[in-house]
Order: C-alpha cells, then sequence, then structure tokens
C-alpha cells in the first residue's frame, strides 16, 4: 500500500482488489460525512445507506490504510478487560449492555461477510486465548468463570487439549471461544467499502479532511481538493487520526505491533501446527498472536515497531520464538512483515465522543477493533436515523480527556518491546 510494504504487507498481497475510488475535487451535499474508511468508517457508511441516508467517506489515504488493513485478523469477542471490569468502570447498565452488544460482535461481522459475499478467508471456528504459566492459567479461568456467567459458549481447555488444538506444548491451558474466528482484515474492509457502495454510499480517497466547519445548522467538511456539507460528520479515525480534531490524538497512547508471515506450511505441517484453523494469542504483558491464512502461511505477531534497530531485533526474536513453539519448522524464514499502531486509553475502553453539535467520534479500541469498528459503526447509523436514542446506546458520550505521559509511555512500550525481544526466547 502505498509501495510501503512495511504498511500491509501479506494482506496487501492477499487481499481482493479495492473498489475503484477517486479523490474529492467538487462540492457535495449529503447528509451525513464520515471521516475515516475502515472498519468503523465504512459500518456507519454501510448501515446508513442501506436506510436511505445520503453518506459520503472521505479516507486520507487508501481503504483501510489505517488499522483495519494491518491487524492480525482476531475477530474476538468483548474487550480486552475482563467481564466484570466493565460494569465496574461504566455502570451496571452500560456495562452489560456494551458486553452484550460485543459478545454478539463477531456474529455481526460473519453476518455481513455472508450477506454481502465479501471474500475474506473468513474462518468461524473460534479462538483461543492461551495461558502461560500457572498465573495466566488462573486469568483464563476468571475469564471464563466471568463470561460463563453471562451464558456465553466458553470453555477451559486443558493443556494437552490445547496441544493438540495448537500444535505446541508451550502453553499451560487455553480459552476457547466459539463466538469468535479470524478474517483477512485487508479484504473484509475492502468489502464492506465494496458494499456501502453498492447500498449507496460514495467514498473518496485520498481525501484527507483539514477542516470542518458548522454554520446554519449545517456541516462543511473541507479536504484539499473538494468539500462536503451536511448535517452529520461522523468521526472515525481511531490510532490514525490527524486533521480538524487533534483532541482525538492526545486521549490515545499508541502502542506499536507487528506481524511476520512465514512462506505457505506443507501440508504435514499444517496437519500438527493450528490444524482446527483457531488464531491464538496468550496471557503474557508481551503478548504473541498466531494465525494461518488460506495459503498455510503462520502469521506471527507481537508488541513492537519494524523500525531502526527494533526491527531487526522483532524479526531476530520472530525466528527464534516461532522455532522454539515449533522445532519442526526448522530455521524460520519470513517472507512478509508490517506493522501499525493500537489506540489505547487509559481505562482501556473505546470512546464515543460529541465534538459538537451533531458531531461525533469513536475511538480508543485498544486492539480491539474488528467487532467493536462494525458493531459501533452500525449503533452510529441507528443512532443517526432516531432508531436507536441517546440513552439506549451501549456507550456513553463522554467527554475528550488527554491521556497522561502519552509520549513516555509511548517510548516505554517501544523501548521496552525491544528489549524483552532482545532477551526472550534465548534463555
Ligand atoms: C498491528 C495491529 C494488530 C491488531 N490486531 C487486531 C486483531 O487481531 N483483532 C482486532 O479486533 N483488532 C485488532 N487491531 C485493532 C484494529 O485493527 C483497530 O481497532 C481497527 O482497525 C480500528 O478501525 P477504525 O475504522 O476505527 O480505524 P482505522 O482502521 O485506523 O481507520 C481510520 C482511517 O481514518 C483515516 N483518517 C485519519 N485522519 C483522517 C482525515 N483527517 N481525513 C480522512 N481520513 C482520515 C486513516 O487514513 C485511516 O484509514 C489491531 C491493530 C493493529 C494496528
Amino acid at each position: 500500500m502505498q509501495n510501503d510494504p512495511l504498511s500491509h504487507g501479506l494482506w496487501e498481497k492477499s487481499a481482493p482488489p479495492a473498489p475503484v475510488t477517486d479523490a474529492l475535487t467538487q462540492h457535495l451535499q449529503a447528509d451525513v460525512v464520515v471521516i475515516g474508511g475502515g472498519f468503523t468508517g465504512l459500518s456507519t457508511a454501510l448501515h446508513l445507506a442501506q436506510q436511505g441516508v445520503r453518506v459520503v467517506v472521505l479516507e486520507a489515504v487508501e481503504i483501510g490504510f489505517g488499522g483495519s488493513g494491518r491487524n492480525v485478523g482476531l475477530v474476538n469477542a468483548g474487550m480486552w478487560v475482563m467481564p466484570d471490569d466493565l460494569p465496574a468502570a461504566l455502570g451496571e447498565v452500560y456495562g452489560e449492555r456494551l458486553l452484550t452488544e460485543l459478545g454478539n460482535g463477531p456474529s455481526l461481522v460473519f453476518d455481513l461477510i455472508a450477506r454481502h459475499g465479501i471474500d475474506c478467508e473468513a474462518r468461524h471456528e473460534g479462538t483461543l486465548h492461551c495461558a502461560v504459566g500457572q498465573a495466566g492459567l488462573a486469568e483464563l479461568e476468571n475469564r471464563v468463570m466471568q463470561w460463563s456467567a453471562r451464558g456465553a459458549p466458553v470453555s477451559l481447555l486443558s493443556a494437552e487439549r490445547t496441544a493438540a488444538m495448537t500444535g505446541t506444548e508451550a502453553y499451560t491451558g487455553s480459552l476457547l471461544d466459539m463466538r469468535a474466528g479470524t478474517i483477512q482484515p485487508l479484504a473484509y474492509v475492502r468489502g464492506l467499502a465494496h458494499a456501502a457502495i453498492a447500498a449507496g454510499a460514495s467514498i473518496h480517497t485520498a481525501s484527507p479532511v483539514q477542516d470542518a466547519s458548522y454554520a446554519n445548522s449545517r456541516w462543511t467538511v473541507k479536504t484539499t481538493g473538494g468539500s462536503v456539507s451536511a448535517d452529520w460528520v461522523v468521526t472515525a479515525t481511531n490510532a490514525y487520526t490527524r486533521g480538524p480534531w487533534p483532541q482525538l490524538r492526545s486521549e490515545l497512547m499508541m502502542l506499536p505491533y507487528f506481524n511476520l508471515a512465514t512462506a505457505p506450511l506443507s501440508a504435514v505441517q499444517r496437519a500438527h501446527i493450528l490444524p482446527g484453523g483457531q488464531g491464538i494469542w496468550d496471557t503474557q504483558s508481551v503478548l504473541t498472536s498466531l494465525r494461518a491464512d488460506r495459503a498455510g502461511r503462520l502469521v506471527f505477531g507481537s508488541v513492537g515497531a519494524l523500525r531502526g534497530v527494533g526491527r531487526d531485533i522483532h524479526h531476530a526474536w520472530g525466528r527464534r520464538a516461532l522455532a522454539r513453539l515449533f522445532p519442526e519448522l526448522g530455521k524460520v524464514r519470513f517472507e512478509h512483515q508490517w506493522y501499525g499502531n493500537i489506540g489505547m486509553t487509559t481505562d482501556s475502553l473505546p470512546r464515543l465522543h460529541r465534538l459538537a453539535p451533531r458531531a461525533m467520534s469513536l475511538s480508543g479500541y485498544n486492539g480491539r477493533g474488528i467487532a467493536p469498528g462494525t458493531v459501533f459503526g452500525r449503533m452510529m447509523a441507528q443512532y443517526i436515523t432516531g432508531a436507536l436514542p441517546e440513552q439506549d446506546l451501549p456507550l456513553p458520550v463522554s467527554d475528550v480527556r488527554a491521556h497522561a505521559f502519552r509520549g513516555v509511555k509511548e517510548t516505554f512500550y517501544e523501548v521496552g518491546a525491544g528489549l524483552s525481544h532482545l532477551v526472550s526466547a534465548r534463555r
């Protein structure tokens, strides 16, 4: 993408083409203008257009340029935080509502994929959250208990069962969540764009929004080449935000995350490593994720940025760590590598803001954005059309609050991940 192999790596190579779009060069009238062409913006546009709303999406670069085209592709239910922590942080009503919405999030994603015939390597066979050591296992026991109390189809698997499903004996157990699955994320977000256009939405790429002004109850949003007037503006720029509302950047701490992809494995190796096609991630604080793509490549990821010295450190760590998990792979070689930024909030919860009258924003998914972005996009469409009153939203409308010590933390996590990978897997 943009001739940068480190931005979208394998996903750029294997995704079906995006719809043909061009830069905004004229003045348009619409009901809603959406800023950002990722899961959130395109789900908003799709669900609005399906209701006959005139919607224009403005994307600064290309569809899926942000986290939506760079991620691991684990379509998970809920957030990173423990289920019980949501009602504790948001109150019983919002907390349980959000848990229900996000618990059902993967179903919405896989339904949209089926309904719109999106070719995105979708596998709806669960994911495995794998325990490292006894502390990891205790965390998962707790998670299983809290989700089970809400009727979710999750189960705790023994170390032996986990080894059979992953192909490695590195884990002390795992949480199997049958709501979840995997997708090729860039293919999914491009599919959402095709579906939104088919429903009547307009999408302009290479159209960075630079200014937004409000007069006579209408918004005018300007790009370098044109402008759009609309009743509503939805900002869905998340960790890649730039433009008219700089405060959105101030509340997110950027956590870099990278992926490395092997050549396709042999049939014998695939029969042993992730044979059921589940994607996995572990309970370590510098976590590791692993999944296979349709061609049988392993996509191995962790915290860190592939830039400067970090690039060599993370690459070398990846080769050592994957060989240690699966000695039968021998000398591991990666054919693709890429990375992106995850937007983290202080309490690990997403944010819904009213930036100004009829100017809403959604952000802060903390590394869980496929299902939440899709769900919140639909929620935003329902809110704008009046189908969902403000008091029934699953997220409270909150004020923007800057993330304290953001710069220090960003440096700490990037350097810390490098140091952790420098020493780990050598022991
Ligand atoms: C490496 C990585 C791994 C991840 N793994 C997972 C995972 O396995 N599962 C999961 O659920 N989530 C994962 N995530 C998180 C997930 O990818 C994000 O939460 C999600 O993509 C956010 O979607 P979005 O549409 O809100 O924002 P984005 O996809 O970031 O889209 C925002 C868009 O806004 C555009 N934009 C910004 N400013 C402007 C402007 N002024 N004008 C016009 N356009 C603008 C950007 O160019 C960008 O395309 C991961 C993220 C990363 C980076």
